[in-house]
């Protein structure tokens, strides 16, 4: 992408708005833009940032079995009065009306639909275990909307509801998600811990929230230090193996953790004083096995091996990629702004010509990019002409990992300087060693 070309509206001032720092400088880098409370457009920047953020809770999700569809927006009332949330809902739902007058509502979540989706074509236990996910927008009427994506009334979610016979089959279902949402926030760069949530009128141990650590998080939150050593489970997990799941799932719920609302201030105190962390959390991922709760009332059952028909146990487990994105810039970043890890940067690479029109400038800059380009490498091409105190501080906001600056002097000798954001390491060296070192 040529940056002359491109739509990349950079503030030079700080939004007087934004009160914490991801949503200073996610309008600083023209990612998103407000458009009316709580409502946001995600501005090309954005755009690519929350695709590869999709992109990894997709494949973590499909990789654990879930498989993908995609549910509407808009939903029907009735579906909500089968289980009887459309009057306990209260206001943060979005009710709305038809030219026919007939109630729908913009969806806080999608229990009702996929249970209703469920019950039209499964019959039999034989076709269970079964997961369905999508990734689309929710609606909440929240009080307080704030911190720009953070919290939001229109929200992108991934929400995933698992299907099964028995709660044993279910709590194997929880635990594929639990190990998948372990991966997925890895992959993200993030350290995320698993607390025990509020189960509700249900109860059990089965509803965690993932929290990342961060000043700015709105939960408070208390655990062990040992999270921190514990081993992300690996890319070739199996997630048929019931023992193996489970054992991952005893081992990092096997130290304390908990959120404000289900802290246990005895336990907590048992812990050496050393090895207690106290802190503040964002809340990126929230999972839940709920039984039959729906399945009951919704009339969602199976024929199981006993020829007697059953209600259905299911989970349901969310993660919100529009609050991730601002999570992760809270955990990566420094005063000259965003420091995004690899795997979820809007470029791998700036190439910076320090000089357009300047031949050798151009002609260094013009090969470089069109070589990381067939090398399959997603390169922003600062070719304006910008002073290069403008450019710098650009590439630094918006934090691609590598930037690449090819000014005359150094061009002239075919050497262009690779810098790496994060540790701010320069070097130089030939544009063929470059290349060779970026395109891997
Ligand atoms: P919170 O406690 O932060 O209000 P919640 O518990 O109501 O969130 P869930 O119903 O568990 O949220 O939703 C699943 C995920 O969706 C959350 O973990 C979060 O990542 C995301 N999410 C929920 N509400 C919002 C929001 N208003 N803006 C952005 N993301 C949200
Ligand atoms: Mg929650």
């Amino acid at each position: 992408m040529r940056l002359s070309r491109y739509f990349m509206p950079i503030l030079k001032e700080n939004p007087k708005e934004a009160e914490i720092v991801s949503h200073r400088l996610m309008l600083r880098a023209g990612m998103i833009r407000q458009q009316s409370q709580g409502i946001y457009s995600w501005l090309p920047l954005g755009k690519r940032v929350l695709d590869k953020v999709n992109r990894i809770i997709r494949e973590e999700q499909d990789r654990s079995g879930a498989i993908e569809l995609l549910m509407p927006t808009l939903q029907s009332a009735e579906l909500w009065q089968e289980s009887g949330r459309y009057d306990d809902y209260g206001k943060e739902m979005l009710r709305i009306k038809d030219r026919q007058e007939r109630p729908l509502l913009y969806g806080p979540t999608n229990e009702e639909m996929i249970t209703d989706i469920f019950r039209s074509y499964i019959k039999s236990y034989k076709n269970l275990p079964l997961n369905l996910y999508h990734i689309q927008l929710k609606f909440r009427d929240e009080i307080r909307p704030r911190f720009g994506t953070m919290r939001s009334r229109e929200f992108l979610m991934k929400d995933a509801y698992s299907f099964d016979l028995t709660q044993q089959d279910a709590i194997h279902s929880y635990n594929k998600m639990f190990v998948a949402y372990l991966r997925t926030f890895a992959r993200l760069g993030l350290r995320a811990i698993p607390m025990r949530a509020d189960t509700g009128p249900i109860g059990g141990n089965h509803s965690h929230e993932f929290i990342i650590l961060a000043e700015t998080g709105e939960s408070e939150v208390f655990s062990h230090k040992d999270f921190v050593n514990f081993e992300i489970p690996s890319e070739d997990t199996n997630f048929d193996d019931v023992a193996g799941l489970q054992a991952i799932f005893d081992k990092w719920t096997s130290v304390y953790a908990a959120t404000s609302e289900m802290h246990d201030a005895a336990a907590f105190d048992a812990i050496p004083e050393s090895d207690r962390l106290s802190a503040r959390g964002i809340e990126v991922g929230h999972i839940f096995y709920f039984g039959t709760k729906y399945s009951e009332p919704m009339g969602a059952k199976v024929q199981g091996p006993d020829g007697k028909e059953h209600p259905v146990h299911m989970g349901s487990y969310g993660i919100g990629p529009t609050r991730l994105v601002p999570a992760i810039i809270e955990a990566s970043h420094d005063e000259n702004g965003i420091i995004w890890p690899a795997s979820v940067a809007p470029f791998d690479v700036v190439v910076i010509n320090m000089k357009p029109g300047d031949e050798t400038c151009d002609r260094l800059s013009e090969n470089l990019y069109a070589g990381l380009g067939k090398a399959g490498k997603d390169v922003l091409y600062d070719d304006t002409d910008d002073r290069a105190g403008t450019k710098f501080a650009t590439a630094d906001l918006i934090g691609v990992p590598v930037q690449v600056i090819i000014g005359p002097r150094s061009a002239a000798n075919g050497e262009v300087e690779v810098k790496d954001r994060k540790t701010g390491a320069r070097e130089v060296m030939t544009l063929e060693a470059a290349m060779n070192r970026l395109a891997g």
